[in-house]
């Protein structure tokens, strides 16, 4: 008798987001060829380049992916990780794509990875092989404002986009648009303000959203609204951090468990996140902490009691082998593919309401986005109207006061007539962008019955966009 073959507790990233995309495939309507066309990586660019490394030279692996190109510049991040490779970086660059069409972003999906651990190299070091990357990337025509846009991503800030920016400028000098080439750059940079917190402020937004529905609640035995909600966050990088203050401070969540490289720490009465990310500049560890206790293993944030758990540094975290002690009822993930497909079927069967990456970290790419046209149109957002808006709601209020006979308090005066900053509007776009996503995911859901679970949603929304630009160019009729 053949024995039923038992499934790995770890398939591979790539592996996942391909049996996601099968899933919802079948509910799209799509020609089959188109689909196809849809899932498969347009371009694949591995390289190797020597970086001098001290005394010796070092042989440097990276890549660059694009996912697809029915639309035009492609977008993605570049990662820095001892651990890329080129299915890693092939699956990071599909989520881009489809990423991207959820929050209506006019991109096609790409992404870098370059096979190093950051805190190996010096600073001097680290520039130089951003720099030489960016190179490879001009020389075989990876990069431009209008081909494909790099963006940060795990172990990459805004210093390295401004290096890239800097050597992108070097090559092509005189390109108007140089500006576009690379985003999530440092403010004096010609970067955007709210790109540094964009991806955490989104995943507070798709938190806000997801917890807002009493039906949706009540299935999970939780009250709507983010206010008085536990929270527990694996990773206290760029998203991990900005989530998890935006929750405390805006949201008024309390985060009790924390986990970083070295470890985790928890609270149930609540860990402040600023003073926390303090300790660990100080320290150079989280553990430690006056205000939380140390907990025996990193990876034990992922199984605490809690409402939410918001993985926030890499993928396949949750496996077969761990799904099951996972106690959270929502998970929002932060960090892209952070749950294997086989791992969510155990979390759906038990219920837990899943925000999927390519919706809930999109924040990002969104601001990324708005970064990109004020590239393009070299003008800060907010200078030609702020002014403007400012003196209106001046008179407004100075005729409201002339006909009733009273006068505002100054500092009423003051928040009710004024303009919009750049800050201001980046926040408002993004608002508005992760709450119309959420309701295009929700009203999927509605329409195919058969659709139980926000990622298969997300996954046909994006379809959907996806498959009409193509049909629209007439290539599958
Ligand atoms: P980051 O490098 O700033 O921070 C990640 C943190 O996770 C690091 O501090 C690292 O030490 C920690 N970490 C790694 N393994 C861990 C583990 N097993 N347990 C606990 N902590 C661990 O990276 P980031 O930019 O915050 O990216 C995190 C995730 O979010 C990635 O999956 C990335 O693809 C995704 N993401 C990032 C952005 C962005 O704008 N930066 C946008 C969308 C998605």
């Amino acid at each position: 008798m053949s024995k039923k073959k038992a499934q790995p507790a770890h398939i591979s990233f790539l592996d996942s987001v391909s049996r996601n995309f099968d899933k919802a495939a079948v509910h799209s309507g799509l020609p089959k060829g188109l689909l196809s066309q849809i899932k498969v990586c347009n371009s694949v660019y591995q390289m190797r380049f020597p970086v001098k490394v001290g005394n010796e030279y070092q042989v440097i692996e990276a890549y660059r992916v694009q996912h697809s190109h029915h639309r035009l510049p492609t977008k993605g991040g570049i990662r820095y990780s001892q651990k890329v490779n080129q299915d890693e970086v092939m699956a990071l660059a599909s989520l881009m794509t489809y990423k991207c069409a959820i929050v209506d972003v006019p991109f096609g999906g790409a992404k870098g990875g370059v096979k190093i651990s950051p805190r190996d190299y010096t600073t001097a070091q680290l520039q130089s092989i951003t720099r030489r990357y960016t190179a490879e990337l001009i020389r075989k025509n990876f990069i431009g404002p209008g081909i494909d846009v790099p963006a940060p991503d795990y172990g990459t800030g805004s210093r390295e986009m401004g290096w890239i920016l800097d050597t992108y400028m070097s090559f092509k000098g005189g390109e108007i648009d140089a500006a576009g080439c690379v985003t999530g750059k440092p403010v004096n940079q010609s970067g955007i303000r709210g790109r540094t917190e964009a991806t955490g402020r989104g995943v507070y937004y798709s938190l806000r959203e997801a917890v807002s529905y009493k039906d949706d609640m009540a299935k999970l035995g939780l009250t709507t609204g983010m206010e008085g909600k536990t929270i527990a966050i694996q990773g206290l990088g760029n998203v991990g951090y900005h989530t998890g203050v935006i929750c405390q401070e805006e949201g008024g969540a309390t985060i009790i468990c924390v986990a970083e490289y070295e470890g985790a720490v928890y609270n149930e009465n609540g860990i402040d996140i600023k003073a926390l990310a303090k300790h660990r500049k100080k320290t150079g560890s989280i553990l430690g902490f006056k205000g939380a206790e140390d907990m025996n293993q990193r990876k034990n944030v992922l199984e605490v009691k809690c409402d939410i758990l918001i993985p926030a540094a890499l993928e396949n975290q949750i496996r077969l082998d761990n799904a099951k002690k996972i106690k959270a009822k929502i998970i929002a993930e932060a960090a892209n593919g952070p749950i294997t497909a086989g791992a969510e079927e155990i979390l759906l069967k038990k219920g837990i309401l899943i925000i999927p990456d390519m919706y809930c970290n999109a924040g990002g790419v969104t601001v990324s986005y708005f970064e990109w046209l004020k590239n393009l149109s070299h003008m800060r957002f907010g200078r030609m109207e702020k002014r403007f808006d400012q003196n209106t709601y001046g008179n407004l209020v100075g005729l409201v006061e002339r006909m009733t006979g009273k006068t505002i308090g100054q500092k009423e005066k003051k928040l009710l007539t004024r303009g919009a900053d750049e800050v201001d509007l980046v926040r408002s776009g993004l608002e508005e962008t992760m709450v119309t996503a959420y309701d295009q995911i929700r009203m999927v859901m509605k329409r195919k019955k058969k659709v139980e679970d926000l990622r298969t949603a997300a996954f046909i929304s994006a379809l959907d966009k996806i498959g009409s630009d193509y049909l629209a160019l007439g290539i599958f009729p």
